[in-house]
């Protein structure tokens, strides 16, 4: 008998019909023996919706506030679970993140999971019941309620299949798994059935949504297995990816895939004193803020002053330019500016270790097309550049081309 934790997004549990869907799926993994946990998504829109709702009123409102509605949808779908699968005869009960417990840190709308306390579910798994726990919420050591970040659906299904040493934690989606990029995006895309971890952190890290960067970072941690697959395919002989660490996956491959993101912005302080402390005085403000710094550079200095760019997410690029400022006047610097007209795009793969000229191949293929490269960064698997956002698609396109992962070049 195996413990299982699937996790339904948004479009798997986005009507009536589809969460009857997954209660019958549900329904099938248990009558084959297994003990199965539930996290469920909000329904495909809703996250939305509330965050609109929120801007309409205040966008730089209470973030505890925030929370509070945010987590709202996941307690629609629990129930509604519960209740179709109780409909079909199947035992089962919900729970909110806080009732579980997952416990988090009170830093609200992007909380970070601390500790889990599963007692509840496992008693409900030793009654025979089916548990299912809303994704993406926790709550904070003062008893209010967490958000995980958008996505954090995936963070709660991987946190509790490693807190119940669950056997494997299924990702059921609307594509029916990793694919060299976004399938959306570029419809030959190759469909990837075995992919090391570390090149899924990294490909969620640079933009890749199909799974959170944070529950790759769960998996890749505490060595859980997750498999991608789609609540929409017929599931006895069901497509999908495994991702895990580096010994399954046989393939020596250069570039397993490409990712984009168009969720950053770019900001820049300019004739800033070339000395030490500066990146501190600069970035120490934003870190505590809590907002998150992905790409940074600084340039060579000239007469004693230098410039010093950054990356953030969009979301919090109001708050990055507004600590900016004051900073630059601190400073004196001579000009701060910041941009959300761009994107960023990633190869990535393990076997560019062992190789040398991957970048100068990316930097031609981006050259020949007149895309001007604006940052870069590189890690030992990954190149990701910064560019204009209305070159992403033409640069995402064209690269996946260049090395070689179209489905027609398989
Ligand atoms: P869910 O609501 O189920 O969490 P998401 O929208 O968060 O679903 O993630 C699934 C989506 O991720 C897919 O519909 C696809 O467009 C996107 N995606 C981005 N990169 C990839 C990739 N490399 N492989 C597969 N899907 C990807
Ligand atoms: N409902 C949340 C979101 O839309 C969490 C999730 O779906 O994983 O971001
Ligand atoms: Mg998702």
């Amino acid at each position: 008998m195996a413990l299982i934790v699937q996790k339904y997004g948004g479009t798997s549990v986005g009507s009536p019909e589809r969460i009857k869907a997954v209660a019958d799926r549900v329904i099938r993994w248990v009558n084959r023996g297994n003990d199965v946990v539930v996290v469920v998504s909000a329904m495909s829109g809703e996250t939305n919706r509330m965050v609109s709702l929120i801007n309409d009123i205040d966008p730089e409102g209470s973030a505890r506030e925030k929370d509070m509605i945010l987590s709202t949808g996941e307690q629609v779908t629990i129930g509604l679970l519960s209740m179709a699968l109780q409909s079909k005869g199947q035992d089962a009960r919900s729970y909110t993140g806080g009732q579980v417990k997952i416990l988090t840190d009170a830093v609200h709308t992007k909380a970070r999971i601390r500790r889990i306390d599963d007692t509840p579910i496992r008693n409900d798994l030793n009654k025979g019941r089916v548990v299912v726990v809303a994704g993406f919420q926790g709550m904070d050591e003062y008893g209010d309620i967490t958000t995980l970040g958008r996505g954090g659906s995936d963070t709660t299904a991987v946190a509790l299949a490693v807190a119940l040493k669950a056997d494997e934690c299924q990702i059921y989606t609307d594509v029916d798994g990793v694919y060299t990029t976004d399938p959306r995006m570029v419809a030959d895309a190759r469909h990837i059935p075995v992919l090391g971890l570390e090149e899924m952190l990294e490909m969620a890290s640079q933009g890749s949504k199909v799974l959170q960067i944070r529950a790759v970072e769960f998996a890749y941690k505490y060595d859980m297995p997750i498999r991608v697959l789609s609540s929409f395919d017929d599931d006895e002989k069901p497509k999908s990816t495994l991702v895990t660490h580096e010994d399954g996956v046989m393939e020596d491959v250069l570039v397993r895939g490409i990712a984009f993101n168009r969720d950053e912005a770019q900001l820049t302080i300019a004739g800033v004193p070339d000395q030490p402390g500066i990146a501190y005085q600069i970035l120490g403000p934003v870190a505590d803020a809590n907002i998150e710094v992905d790409m940074i550079l600084q340039n060579v200095g000239r007469d004693g002053l230098t410039d010093f760019t950054f990356t953030v997410h969009r979301n919090d690029l109001e708050a990055a330019s507004k600590l900016l400022e004051g900073v630059a006047s601190k400073l004196e610097a001579s000009q701060c500016k910041w941009d959300d007209k761009i994107a960023k795009v990633a190869i990535v793969g393990a076997g560019m270790r062992s190789h040398a000229g991957v970048a100068s191949k990316m930097f031609k293929v981006l050259a020949d097309e007149g895309i001007n490269i604006r940052l870069v960064s590189t890690s030992e698997i990954k190149v990701a550049v910064v560019v204009d956002e209305k070159y992403v698609e033409l640069a995402v396109r064209v690269l996946h081309d260049a090395f070689g992962l179209s489905e027609t070049m398989a």
